[in-house]
């Protein structure tokens, strides 16, 4: 493993000159800081929208906010897409005429259907770059801009979903050998056919990630607008601490169930390298952060609670389901035919639920019940909404007697009643299911009696 550090910084950290400075003296902090994955500028006092959700209003033609219910026009987004820019020019006191030029031009090309929404999406992450290298560059600092198509950043040509090709490690470790600080665009890379495609939102993560893997970084940085990773989500709970360490399991539990700091598939290809995430804050560098490693010593038993709502399940009784071989096996090929993502299977000898996401049923839930009905005529089936599944992660749980006890018991004291349960087998996370309505109280009961103190 090398000594250098990949560090990527998110829409909130170049959201406006103020930040972009705040990430230089981040990298200047640390000569081991060589590579700087960057995001598009994000929203700040002056736009309450993200410039990449500008950017594919434009490809768009203003669909992309109309289908949101915001009436901002592609002309509108336009402006106030090269108005950001400008206005980061000017306040970063650089030459940028040219800068701005490329990004007129750019953003009037002709391209046509999924090739165009990317090119025009990848363009703020491709723009960021470039700004902030000049800017460095003006400060003094040796930095050059490693563009994803000029470094070999090879991805699949599913538009707006692209995948990495396992290409890009050996193009980026040849091409990344420069002395120099890289700044890399985040979140886009080039086809084989030569096509911009960008990966999925929020990708710059996945950018940072791969780059990390390629040249076997010490540690990759991921640089956002919180302190880490916390117990629980800190807006209902603001005493909440942060996480000092977890394991990439432990965070893949917690994300998996709405603990979104950090895009997951970016972590794959450090975990197999062994790489360590530090997650920290470009508000507030001198906290540690949240470091995410393969494995540590646990102190505690539960590290944090995940709280996923919208949580629908179906139910479905029917006698000697538990002697029937390949009922599970029907009953989930249904679910995959309606294109429905399943969470759980909490079952028993006559009876099984499935848990999903509400907003999956959408639209389908009469088709999906006869559907049921009409392939494995269960005595009784009925889909119940509004769940929230609250769910406890962490190592130290594994082999622990009691912890689920006070769990429940803590849900008993606040007379919340619990719909569904189910322990996760490595025994190192278990899901309550509670009424959406119980769920803050729930929350609250469960870090109290598990994660405080
Ligand atoms: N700018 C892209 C997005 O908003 C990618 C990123 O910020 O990671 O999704």
């Amino acid at each position: 493993m090398g000594d250098k550090i990949v560090c990527k910084f998110g829409g909130s950290s170049v959201a406006n000159a103020g930040q972009i400075e705040k990430v230089r003296e981040i990298v200047l902090a640390d000569d081991k800081r060589c590579f700087v994955v960057v995001s598009a500028p994000g929203k700040d006092k002056s736009d309450s929208e993200k410039v990449t959700d500008h950017l594919f209003n434009i490809a768009t033609d203003g669909q992309h906010f109309k289908s949101r219910g915001k009436a901002i026009t592609a002309k509108e987004s336009y402006d106030r897409v090269v108005g950001k820019y400008r206005t980061l020019v000017t306040d970063l006191d650089i030459e940028g005429d040219d800068i701005i030029e490329g990004l007129e031009s750019d953003l009037t090309s002709h391209i046509k259907d999924k090739k165009r929404i990317d090119f025009f999406a990848s363009r703020g992450e491709h723009y960021s770059a470039k700004i902030i290298a000049r800017y460095y560059k003006k400060k003094g600092m040796d930095a050059v801009v490693m563009l994803p198509e000029d470094i070999g950043f090879l991805v699949s040509d599913r538009f707006g979903n692209a995948k990495v090709l396992p290409a890009t490690h050996t193009n980026l470790k040849e091409s990344l050998k420069d002395n120099r600080i890289c700044i890399i665009p985040g979140y886009y890379g080039i086809t084989l056919k030569g096509d911009i495609a960008v990966l999925s939102r929020g990708g710059s993560d996945l950018t940072g990630g791969e780059v990390a893997y390629a040249v076997d970084a010490a540690c990759y940085e991921n640089w956002t607008d919180t302190d880490g990773v916390y117990q629980v989500d800190p807006r209902l709970i603001p005493e909440a601490s942060v996480i000092p360490e977890l394991t990439y399991k432990e965070i893949r539990l917690l994300s998996s169930k709405g603990f979104n700091v950090f895009h997951f598939d970016a972590m794959v290809s450090c975990k197999n390298k062994n790489i360590p995430i530090n997650v920290r804050n470009t508000n507030n560098p001198t906290a540690p952060g949240t470091m995410i490693v393969n494995s540590r010593t646990p102190k505690e038993t539960a590290i944090g609670v995940a709280r996923m709502d919208g949580i629908a399940y179906v139910y479905i009784e029917k006698d000697m389901i538990g002697e029937t071989v390949g009922f599970t096996k029907e009953l989930l090929e249904i679910f995959k035919d309606f294109g429905i993502n399943t969470h759980h299977y909490p079952s028993d000898i006559d009876d099984i639920t499935v848990i999903v996401d509400q907003q999956d049923l959408k639209g389908k839930a009469d088709d999906l019940k006869n559907t049921l009905m009409t392939n494995l005529s269960p005595n009784f089936m009925e889909i119940r909404y509004d769940l929230s599944l609250l769910s406890p992660v962490g190592i130290g749980m594994k082999g622990t007697p009691g912890v689920m006890a006070a769990a429940s018991s803590a849900l008993f004291k606040e007379n919340i009643n619990i719909e569904i349960v189910d322990q996760g087998p490595a025994q190192i996370s278990f899901h309550f299911g509670i009424m959406e309505k119980d769920a803050d109280k729930g929350l609250k009961a469960l870090y109290r009696s598990m994660l405080k103190g």
